[in-house]
C-alpha cells in the first residue's frame, strides 16, 4: 500500500508522518489540575502503548498543574510526550504559564474556539507565537462541532448567491476543510514552518470523515491526523471508527490515530489504544503484541472452554508486552491460533506459530499444539490452559531472546 507523503512533524522524540509508522495516540479524561490522577492515567495510557497523550488544560489550575505532571512521569520513567489540548482561553493560559508552554510537546488548537471577530487573529497569533518561543509544533484541530461560526456563515451565504448552490452538507465539509487549511497558512505566515503543523478535521459521520480527508490529502501536504470524533460507546464507537479509518489508511491517508470512544461507566481509558493498535495491525500498517486467530465457535463446540482459553492467552499475551516489548524484539509479530475442534483446527495452527486444537463434540478429549506448523505435543486433562501458556512463554524465550542475544553479540 503507497502512503502518502507527507511533511514530518517531531513531537518530543516521535516523528508524525513523512513516512514515520503511524502514530497511535489517546486522552486523558481526568481533571489535569488534579496531577496524581492525570499522571496515573497518562501513565496507564502509555503502557498501555499510547504515543502521545493529549490533556485538557482549560484552566489556570490545569496549566500550573502541567510542570508538575510531567516531573513526575519523568520521575518514574514515563517519557511519553504531553500534548495540551486548548479551547477559548489558550491564548492566556500559553502566555501566562511559560512553564506549561515549554513542558508541552504540542499544542492543539481549534480554531473554531480561539476567539470571536476582531479578537480572533489576535488571540490565534499569540498562540503560534508561544510555539514560536519554545520550538513546539501544533496541531490545528477542526471539529466539525465547533467549526468557526462566521466562516460557515460567511461560506453559507457565498453559497446561497450561486446560481447552482451545493447542498448545506457539501459547504460543511468545505467549511471544515476551509478552517484548517486557512489556519494552518495563516500559523505558516507568521512564522511557523509547515513540519510543525498537524491537521486534523474531525466528523461525527463516517462518509464525511472520509470525504474531508480524501480533499485535505489532495490539497496540502501538512501531517494528517485521523479520528472519528463522538464516535460512540461499545461495538458502535469500535466499529464506526474503524469502519472511517480503515478506508483512509487503505488509501495511505493519515500519519496519526486516536480512536474517541466513550468509556463504559468505570471501564478503563485504554480501550480506545488497544482499538487503535487493532485496526493498525489487523491491516498489516503496524505490530504491536501478538495477535491471536481464534475460530467463532459453533454446534461443534462441546463448552466455552476454547473461549476462555482464547480470552486468556490474548490477555496473558498483552499483560507480557510491557517485559517483552523490551526482552523479546519481534514478538508482536507472533501469532497464535486457538481452535475449537478438528475441522479447521490444525489447518489453522499449522498456518501459527503456536496453535491449539481444542476437542470439539465427540472427538477424543485431547488437544494437539503446533510449534512453526509441526505438531510437536498433544495435551489433554485438566490443565491444558496452563500448559499450553507455558509452551507459549518457552516459544517466546527461544525464539525471540536469540534474536536479541545475537543482536548483541
Ligand atoms: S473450527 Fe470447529 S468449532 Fe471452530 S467454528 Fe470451525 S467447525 Fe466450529
Amino acid at each position: 500500500m503507497k502512503r502518502r507523503l507527507s511533511r514530518q512533524v517531531r513531537v518530543g522524540g516521535v516523528a508524525i508522518g513523512g513516512g514515520a509508522p503511524i502514530v497511535v495516540q489517546s486522552m486523558t479524561n481526568t481533571d489535569t489540575a488534579d496531577v496524581r490522577a492525570t499522571v496515573d492515567q497518562v501513565a496507564e495510557l502509555a503502557r498501555a502503548g499510547s504515543e502521545l497523550v493529549r490533556i485538557t488544560v482549560n484552566s489556570p489550575e490545569a496549566a500550573a498543574a502541567v510542570p508538575r505532571i510531567r516531573e513526575r512521569l519523568d520521575l518514574t520513567g514515563c517519557r511519553v510526550p504531553l500534548v495540551g489540548d486548548f479551547h477559548f482561553n489558550g491564548h492566556k493560559l500559553l502566555t501566562h504559564f511559560p512553564d506549561c508552554a515549554r513542558e508541552l510537546a504540542k499544542y492543539r488548537i481549534n480554531p473554531g474556539n480561539v476567539g470571536r471577530g476582531a479578537k480572533r487573529d489576535d488571540q490565534f497569533a499569540a498562540m503560534i507565537d508561544c510555539a514560536l518561543e519554545y520550538g513546539k509544533p501544533v496541531r490545528i484541530g477542526v471539529n466539525w462541532g465547533s467549526l468557526d461560526p462566521e466562516l460557515l456563515a460567511r461560506m453559507m451565504d457565498e453559497n446561497a448567491r450561486r446560481s447552482e448552490p451545493l447542498a448545506a452538507d457539501e459547504v460543511m465539509r468545505e467549511a471544515v476543510i476551509r478552517s484548517a487549511l486557512e489556519s494552518a497558512r495563516q500559523a505558516e505566515q507568521w512564522g511557523l514552518d509547515a513540519e510543525r503543523i498537524v491537521i486534523s478535521c474531525k466528523m461525527s459521520q463516517v462518509q464525511d470523515l472520509i470525504g474531508v480527508y480524501r480533499a485535505l490529502a489532495e490539497r496540502c501536504d501538512y501531517a494528517l491526523h485521523l479520528g472519528l470524533t463522538e464516535a460512540g460507546m461499545g461495538s458502535k464507537g469500535i466499529v464506526a471508527s474503524t469502519a472511517a479509518m480503515a478506508v483512509l489508511l487503505q488509501e495511505g491517508i493519515g500519519d496519526t490515530i486516536r480512536v474517541s470512544l466513550t468509556p463504559q461507566p468505570g471501564g478503563s481509558r485504554t480501550r480506545e489504544v488497544q482499538v487503535a493498535q487493532e485496526i493498525l495491525q489487523t491491516m498489516g500498517l503496524r505490530a504491536f503484541t501478538p495477535m491471536v486467530s481464534a475460530c467463532p465457535g459453533c454446534g461443534r463446540t462441546t463448552s466455552s472452554y476454547f473461549q476462555e482459553l482464547a480470552e486468556k492467552i490474548e490477555s496473558y499475551l498483552r499483560a507480557q508486552m510491557p517485559l517483552w516489548r523490551e526482552s523479546y524484539p519481534g514478538v508482536e509479530q507472533m501469532r497464535v491460533a486457538v481452535m475449537g475442534c478438528v475441522v479447521n483446527g490444525p489447518g489453522e495452527s499449522k498456518h501459527a506459530n503456536i496453535g491449539i486444537s481444542l476437542p470439539g463434540t465427540n472427538e477424543v478429549p485431547v488437544a494437539p499444539v503446533y510449534v512453526d506448523g509441526h505438531k510437536t505435543v498433544t495435551l489433554k486433562g485438566d490443565r491444558i490452559a496452563e500448559e499450553f501458556q507455558a509452551i507459549v512463554a518457552s516459544y517466546v524465550r527461544e525464539k525471540y531472546g536469540a534474536a536479541l542475544h545475537a543482536s548483541a553479540k
